[in-house]
């Protein structure tokens, strides 16, 4: 039987599918925080270049793919698509559980799909060097890369804990031939200030993120770049579920269930836009689901309000569901998903209800990932087996119905780097904070 679906490079999207285009109502603009008026093209191009300003605020439905971008997705794209059938007999459920594999590019995971977007329309805007925040390393290192493939400066301030817990991530990014700083740094005003009132502060992405900016205003030729949460991140992360669609199709079947873990929501975005899509427009039913940490959830537990992306107060005011700007999630081994917000867009389809979210603690998700890793061979990144959590459980939930569901989840990266995490989960050290 045929399990793992792959598409020929002809077959790398042209076009990034714009969800913003397909809203039941008008999404809510992001605010100057002084003024409380939709912040201006000025104020955003103060931190980045505005070809991305200007996607940003894009309805178009469909932006053409650069050339020059399609031929660095190629170097692992189209991702595979697979089934898991030894997890569907382990499990013993009639149901057929599919998942994107986004662990094959060079970085091991969904991020530089839009890390290579964003270094070549800074490259052609004219920057000359981007600063960035980093959670687990993930992003830094698929920005690093991808600013060495368009001749860019890097620099990465990376979450303290991570930049600890986790050294082969920096060792990455240094390989790549960026700058990284543990954040909080001594290398900002805001870093400094932080330092002095909490020595041992274990940072946060919303921390990380005020560092990246304040060195960006105040260095030369220098842009910000973003991992998640923005629309242009989003976008550029649809290949995922346009390349799922067709593999789907190829598979010969539909799913009843689309799953993603979410921090800021770029690989659920990803995997789920082109889904929603065909709810919206073509009568397609499939349920979509967003999966968070439960010491963490922004969806679940959070409001529906303006906010700040960081905590110094520096972003423009987002509406989004978010936590707070001051919230400090504890120090779990998903870095990547210790976000106090969450996407705009993926804000509103929650409070239309076209999307559902549900949260897991952090024993829970290493279970799921440690029977992932032995039926399917693939150890899965703490953030994404939040996914491979949920995942089971839908294939569980099959199995007591006594019915077939189709289930697709998005595998956004592998955890071999992450070894750490798993070491703490096998010894019994990992705990739910
Ligand atoms: C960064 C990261 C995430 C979380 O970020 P999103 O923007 O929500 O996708 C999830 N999985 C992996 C592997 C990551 O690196």
């Amino acid at each position: 039987m045929q399990s793992t679906f792959t598409l020929p490079q002809s077959e790398i999207p042209t076009h990034w599918y714009n969800i913003l285009a397909d809203m039941p109502t008008p999404m809510d603009p992001p605010l100057h925080p002084g003024t409380k008026q939709p912040a201006s093209l000025e104020d955003m191009t103060r931190i980045f270049p505005e070809n991305i300003v200007m996607q940003e605020m894009s309805t178009e439905r469909y932006i053409a793919i650069p050339d020059e971008v399609r031929d660095a997705y190629a170097l692992w794209r189209p991702t595979p698509l697979i089934r898991a059938v030894r997890l569907e007999k382990l499990l013993d459920t009639p149901a057929h559980i599919y998942f994107k594999h986004e662990g094959v590019s060079p970085a091991g995971s969904h991020k530089p799909n839009s890390a290579v977007p964003q270094a070549y329309y800074n490259k052609i805007a004219g920057t000359k060097r981007l600063a960035t925040e980093t959670g687990a390393g993930q992003w830094g290192s698929s920005l690093a890369m991808a600013c060495k493939f368009f001749g860019l400066e890097c620099v990465v301030y990376q979450v303290r804990v991570s930049y600890e817990q986790k050294p082969y991530r920096k060792m990455l990014m240094n390989t790549w031939g960026a700058t990284v700083y543990s954040s909080p740094s001594k290398n900002t005003a805001f870093g400094r200030k932080i330092l002095a009132e909490d020595p041992k502060c274990a940072g946060s992405l919303g921390i990380a993120i005020s560092e990246a900016i304040e060195d960006t205003v105040s260095s030369p030729n220098t842009k910000y770049a973003l991992g998640s949460v923005l629309n242009h991140v989003c976008l550029h992360q649809t290949v995922i579920g346009q390349e799922s669609l067709r593999q789907m199709e190829l598979a010969g079947e539909y799913p009843d269930v689309v799953i993603g873990c979410v921090g800021g929501g770029s690989n659920f975005s990803g995997i789920a836009f082109p889904f929603v899509r065909e709810n919206l427009t073509h009568g397609k039913k499939t349920r979509i689901v967003a999966v968070e940490p439960s010491v963490c959830a922004s969806l679940t537990q959070g409001e529906n309000r303006y906010d700040f992306g960081d905590t110094a107060e520096m972003t423009p005011l987002m509406k989004m569901f978010t936590l707070g700007h001051k919230f400090m999630p504890p120090s779990i081994h998903a870095g990547g998903l210790r976000y106090h917000g969450m996407a705009p867009t993926v804000s509103h389809l929650y409070k239309h209800k076209l999307i559902e979210a549900v949260a897991y603690p952090q024993t829970a998700v290493f279970e799921a990932a440690v029977q992932f890793a032995q039926a399917v061979g693939i150890v899965p990144a703490p953030e994404s087996s939040h996914a491979v959590r949920a995942a089971i459980d839908e294939a569980l939930a099959a199995k007591r119905e006594g019915k077939k569901r189709v289930i697709l989840f998005n595998l956004s990266g592998h955890g071999l780097m992450d070894m750490p995490s798993y070491e703490a989960y096998l010894s019994g050290h990992l705990n739910d904070p």
